[in-house]
């Protein structure tokens, strides 16, 4: 199958040298497999988007020489598309209302002597899953859920086999949130499967979503693309590079400051310093540089 890889950044601000390093690497690997490079704006999550931060993403992108094939995809216009696969995921059995609030989690798991840990999620404890006991009993629903079901193996082309108990790791998770805005997973895999993309090339932080993405998939019917996440940018204090921790938006003001910081994303992803030319003359290099890399990645996750 033609290779389609693509760019999925949230306009929650402006692209910085972390979220450079994801875009960078998803159009090294398309350049490399001779295929087609695609940008999908995640702008769903609508109070944390910031005004103007898509077309501004965009056109820093194009700044730095990376251009997608098609014209890009905006998630704030795919509600219908969302919507249709909730309806599938709900008539196969595999979504359920769920009537709790985040207290009402939170408080299942004190009554069980079991503490919160700061910045952790909380699994949910299943209460409205249909069957026995279960259900909404006369509840207002707020979110819709998916119903997590059995330990998932996955390879990702660099980081290898990884596999995840999704009901102990993360639980039945959200697909429509008690806000009404559609949740980040099933959004992504809907829009991946419509775009035909057949290489998921993102930062390793989003590895732990991969397991929730490809049971969605398969509960879909759609096909799973290859992954492939990327080593991280970390802050000072250790903890992945973003805008929470100091990350400032891109400087690209003149070539020589956008050749600086191409580099500064080519060396995270593994890149000897290449011979600055010009911006074309450095990305062409920077695909033959990275052909070599992904050569040498385990055996049993190469690409056909
Ligand atoms: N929109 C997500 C983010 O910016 C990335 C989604 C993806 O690449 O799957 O973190």
């Amino acid at each position: 199958m033609a290779y389609r890889g693509r760019f999925a950044p949230s306009p929650t601000g402006l692209l910085h040298a972390g979220s450079l390093v994801a875009a960078l690497a998803s159009w090294l690997d398309a350049r490399a497999h001779g295929g087609a490079w695609l940008v999908r704006i995640e702008d769903i999550d609508t109070p944390r988007c910031l005004p103007g931060a898509g077309q501004a993403i965009l056109a820093q992108l194009a700044a730095c020489g990376l251009r997608p094939d098609e014209t890009p995809c905006w998630q704030s216009t795919r509600a219908p598309a969302y919507a249709e696969a909730l309806r599938q995921l709900r008539a196969g059995g595999f979504a359920y209302d769920c009537g709790c609030t985040r207290k009402d989690i939170e408080l299942y798991w004190l009554q069980r002597g079991v503490p919160h840990e700061v910045g952790a999620e909380r699994i949910y404890p299943g209460t409205c899953r249909p069957g026995p006991g279960g259900g909404l009993h006369g509840r207002p629903s707020r979110a819709v859920r998916f119903r997590a079901e059995g330990v998932l193996e996955w390879t990702d082309r660099r980081i290898g086999t990884q596999q995840q108990d999704v009901p102990v790791a993360v639980g039945d998770f959200v697909l429509h949130r008690a806000d009404g805005l559609w949740a980040y997973q099933l959004a992504v895999v809907v829009d991946d499967a419509a775009q035909g993309i057949t290489d998921v090339v993102r930062g390793e932080d989003l590895a732990d979503n991969t397991a929730r993405q490809i049971v969605l998939q398969l509960a879909l019917g759609l096909p799973t693309p290859r992954y492939l996440h990327t080593p991280l940018v970390l802050a000072a204090d250790g903890r992945k590079l973003s805008k929470q921790n100091g990350a400032r938006p891109l400087d690209l003001a003149g070539d020589a400051t956008v050749l600086r910081t191409l580099q500064a994303a080519g060396t995270v992803l593994g890149l000897p310093a290449l011979p600055a030319g010009t911006l074309a003359d450095w990305l062409a290099v920077a695909v033959r540089a990275w052909a070599g890399i992904i050569a040498a990645f385990p055996p049993s996750a190469d690409p056909p």
